[in-house]
């Protein structure tokens, strides 16, 4: 547990270095070899944190180790990504910022943005050109996360190759194999989603 909290603490401060987790926004999580999962607890400030603002919890959710824990509460979003791993067998590591340009795309009424022509996106898992488009959803924001989690997953059960998803005027959702190659994904997603935003304006 301990060297995959260590990486959530680094990730933590490398986001907030760049604005993606302003205030105690955002969640991140990674998950163990036996499954468990390690999340940040509920309104940690993402720059500051040290690994014991990092708690187990189970595949589904459960705090774990309830002496050590304390009374600690995991993320409010824990549910979210429960959900990611579950649909995505390789997803080692979750992350969700709450950053400028993600928030900006996401209130601009679509409800999709499609990334294509960038030679960025070969970031992403299994992309090896840039002649193609990445979707990305945007869901409606939602203070009830089982009702969010069930548009997400029935947009899931479409099938569509999917990297990461909006929620409007919130953040993203980026998933990936371990916390630096999800780490990698958020920054193309942002690269990209500034790219976006700033051709719209154009
Ligand atoms: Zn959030």
């Amino acid at each position: 547990m301990n060297t995959t909290a260590i990486e959530l603490v680094e990730a933590g401060r490398f986001m907030h270095s760049k604005g993606w987790v302003p205030a105690t926004s955002g969640n991140f999580s990674a998950k163990l070899p036996d499954e468990n999962i390690a999340i940040t607890t509920s309104g940690v400030h993402k720059g500051k944190m040290t690994i014991d603002d990092i708690m187990l919890i189970s595949s589904d959710g459960i705090p774990v180790d309830v002496s050590s824990n304390g009374n600690k509460k995991p993320s409010a979003e824990t549910l979210l990504h429960v959900q990611i791993y579950r649909q995505f067998k390789d997803a080692r590591s979750v992350l969700h910022p709450h950053s400028i340009y993600a928030t900006l795309l996401s209130k601009t009424k679509k409800d999709k943005i499609i990334l294509q022509d960038y030679e960025l996106l070969k970031a992403f898992p299994g992309i090896d050109t840039h002649a193609c488009s990445v979707v990305v959803p945007v869901f409606k924001n939602n203070q009830n996360i089982e009702e969010l989690a069930e548009v997400v997953g029935k947009y899931f059960n479409k099938g569509i190759p999917v990297f990461g998803y909006l929620i409007e005027g919130h953040g993203f959702y980026a998933w990936g194999k371990s916390v630096d190659d999800c780490l990698k994904q958020v920054e193309a997603f942002e690269f990209l989603f500034q790219c976006e935003y700033m051709s719209l304006k154009s």
